[in-house]
């Protein structure tokens, strides 16, 4: 109990004020998916307050507008909502299409869409599930990243965030196909990342750490697991979402202009070499 208490007050003390000085992107046009909660939504938010128009999209129209209208609510401007289920094309297609017709063109694509439908050592895991997780998790990134393509062309540049995870360089091991597929946008980010950089399209990868979001929380609900999950993290804490949107903004920024094919790790110290 005390522990626990200690716990937040550390995590208070060092979490990073939500106010925001910097306004790195202002006329560019950000496109984000998954991100009507979570890690997606602060990236999302972040990229407006740093002055970028936003499209905003998940799998549920009802998660959209909601989303759409915190935002709005909370003075973001330039922000629109789109359904997009990442492994279905024509939702993929129409994202883009509704960011051009929106905002007049597309600068930075986060793909931050992700599922985990077990828990289980890799070894274990049915070809079923196998399939669906590496078809959310890289191969609709794969498919984003070819299909954004023209509309970064005709601008003649621009960023490209994957959000892979700590799991990525780490494996957890009742994580172990979800961990997987995140190694393989780890390689993507590499791949593509070669075959831009001369068309001024920068490719990063952002890995986070444990970060407090309904995917991870089983992670932290109880007193149990969040004393177990905070045991393997050196900073003594979990992530918060927004912890993350500064460094997609900074990846995405002029500041990062010579920064293409890296992952940024995020995990308040935990080990990350591959
Ligand atoms: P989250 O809070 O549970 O949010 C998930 C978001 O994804 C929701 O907006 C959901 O909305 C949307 N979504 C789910 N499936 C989708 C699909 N197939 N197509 C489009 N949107 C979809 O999750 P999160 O923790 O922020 O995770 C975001 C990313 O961070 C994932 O790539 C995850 O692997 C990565 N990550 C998370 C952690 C962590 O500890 N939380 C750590 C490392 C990496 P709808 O239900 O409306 O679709």
């Amino acid at each position: 109990m005390f522990k626990h208490l200690a716990q937040v007050l550390v995590s208070s003390k060092h979490m990073m004020s939500s106010s925001v000085n910097a306004a790195r992107l202002i006329g560019k046009v950000a496109v984000v998916t998954a991100s009507t909660e979570g890690i997606g939504f602060a990236i999302a938010k972040r990229l407006s307050a740093e002055g970028a128009s936003v499209v905003i999209s998940s799998r549920k129209e009802s998660n959209v507008n909601k989303a759409v209208d915190t935002l709005q609510k909370e003075g973001h401007k330039n922000i629109s909502g789109v359904v997009c289920h990442v492994s279905k094309k024509e939702d993929r297609l129409n994202l883009f299409a509704h960011a051009e017709k929106q905002f007049g063109g597309i600068d930075i694509l986060v793909s931050n869409a992700a599922v985990n439908p077990i828990t289980g050592p890799v070894v274990e895991c049915p070809e079923n599930v196998w399939d669906k997780i590496f078809d959310v998790n890289v191969k609709s990134t794969f498919l984003l990243t070819q299909e954004v393509l023209p509309y970064m062309r005709k601008r003649k540049g621009g960023s490209i965030v994957y959000v892979s995870s700590i799991g990525g360089l780490a494996p957890f091991k009742l994580l172990g196909a979800y961990s997987v597929s995140k190694t393989a946008l780890l390689g993507l980010t590499k791949a593509v990342a070669q075959d831009l950089a001369d068309e001024n399209i920068r490719v990063n990868c952002l890995a986070p750490g444990i970060t407090k979001t309904k995917f991870a929380a089983a992670l932290y609900e109880t007193e149990e697991a969040h004393e177990i999950a905070v045991s393997a993290v050196p900073m003594g804490r979990l992530a918060v979402p927004d912890e993350m949107g500064g460094i997609v903004a900074f990846l995405c920024s002029n500041d990062a202009s010579y920064i293409t094919g890296e992952v940024l790790v995020a995990a308040g110290g935990m080990q990350s070499r591959l």
